[in-house]
C-alpha cells in the first residue's frame, strides 16, 4: 500500500512539476521572441536615420563654400567615425537577430576560397600596415569549398580583422587554409593566427557570446562591439563546423575553423 501511495505521489508531483514548467516555459519563450523582434524592429528602425546622418555629414564635408574652422573639421571626422561605427553594430545586431529568428537564407554553392581570401588579405592589407603589421596568407590546398561565399567572406573578415586590432604594432598575422581528412570525410581549415594579446583561459569560451569584450578597459580604445564574434560562430554553425580559439596571453592566438566539405 506504501509503495502505492509513493507511486501515486510521485506521479502528482511530476504532473504538477510538468504543469509549472509548461506554464512558466511558454510566456520565457514568448518573451524571448519578443526580445528578438523588438531588436530586429529596433534595428532595421535605426537604419535609415543612421543612413540620413551620414550622406548629411557627408555633404557638409564635401561643400566648396563650406570654410570650417580645423576644429569642426575634426569634430566633423569624429562625428563620421562614430557614425560608421554604430552602422556596424546596427548591422550586425540585425544579422543576429535574423539568424535566431531563421530568417536568413544561405545561398550554399561551391566554390573556391583561395581568391576570396585574397581579396580579404588585400582589402585589410592598409589596416595592418598601419600598424606595421605583416599579413600573410597560405594556401596549402585550394580545393573548392561549398557554403554560402559572402557569409564565409565574413567570417574570415571578421577573424583577420580582430587578429589585426588585438595584436600590438609590428607583429604578425597569418592566415592558413588547408583541408584535412577526419573520421567523418574531408574537412575545410580556416585558420587565423596572430602574435597579439593573447586570451586568458577562462575567457575563451566567453568571447563568443554577444557583446562579450574581454577586459572592457583595455578594449575601450580598440574599436568594436563584441558582436563579431557571435555572428563568426553563427556562420560556422550555419555550414555545420566547429570554431575554436587556442591562446597564449601576451604570445598570440589562433582561430580555427573547420567546415565538412
Ligand atoms: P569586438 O572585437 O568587436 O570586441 P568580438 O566578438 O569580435 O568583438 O570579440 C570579442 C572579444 O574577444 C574582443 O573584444 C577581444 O577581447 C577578444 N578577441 C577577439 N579576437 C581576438 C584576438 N585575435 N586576440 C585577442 N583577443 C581577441
Amino acid at each position: 500500500v506504501l509503495i502505492g501511495i509513493s507511486f501515486v505521489f510521485l506521479l502528482v508531483a511530476a504532473g504538477a512539476a510538468h504543469i509549472l514548467a509548461g506554464r512558466t516555459m511558454i510566456p520565457l519563450k514568448r518573451s524571448f521572441s519578443r526580445q528578438r523582434e523588438f531588436v530586429a524592429d529596433a534595428s532595421h528602425e535605426l537604419r535609415t536615420p543612421l543612413t540620413v546622418l551620414r550622406t548629411s555629414a557627408d555633404a557638409i564635408a564635401r561643400d566648396d563654400k563650406n570654410v570650417m574652422s580645423s576644429f569642426s573639421q575634426l569634430v566633423l571626422a569624429d562625428m563620421k567615425d562614430e557614425i560608421h561605427k554604430m552602422t556596424g553594430i546596427v548591422s550586425d545586431l540585425l544579422t543576429l537577430a535574423r539568424a535566431d529568428a531563421g530568417a536568413i537564407e544561405l545561398f550554399k554553392e561551391r566554390f573556391d576560397f583561395a581568391p576570396e581570401a585574397e581579396r580579404i588579405i588585400r582589402m585589410l592589407e592598409p589596416s595592418a600596415e598601419e600598424k606595421n603589421i605583416q599579413l600573410f596568407l597560405q594556401i596549402y590546398h585550394a580545393n573548392a569549398i561549398y557554403g554560402d561565399k559572402e557569409r564565409l567572406s565574413q567570417l574570415l573578415t571578421i577573424l583577420v580583422d580582430n587578429s589585426i586590432k588585438y595584436t600590438p604594432r609590428g607583429g604578425t598575422v597569418i592566415v592558413a587554409l588547408a583541408v584535412e581528412e577526419s573520421d567523418s570525410g574531408s574537412l575545410f581549415r580556416i585558420s587565423v593566427s596572430d602574435t597579439g594579446v593573447g586570451i586568458e583561459a577562462e575567457h575563451q569560451q566567453q568571447i563568443f557570446e554577444r557583446f562579450f569584450r574581454v577586459d572592457q578597459n583595455r578594449s575601450r580604445d580598440t574599436s568594436g562591439s563584441g558582436l563579431g564574434l557571435a555572428i563568426a560562430q553563427w556562420i560556422v554553425e550555419a555550414h555545420n563546423g566547429k570554431i575554436t580559439v587556442s591562446s597564449e596571453p601576451g604570445k598570440g592566438s589562433t582561430f580555427a575553423v573547420s567546415i565538412p566539405m
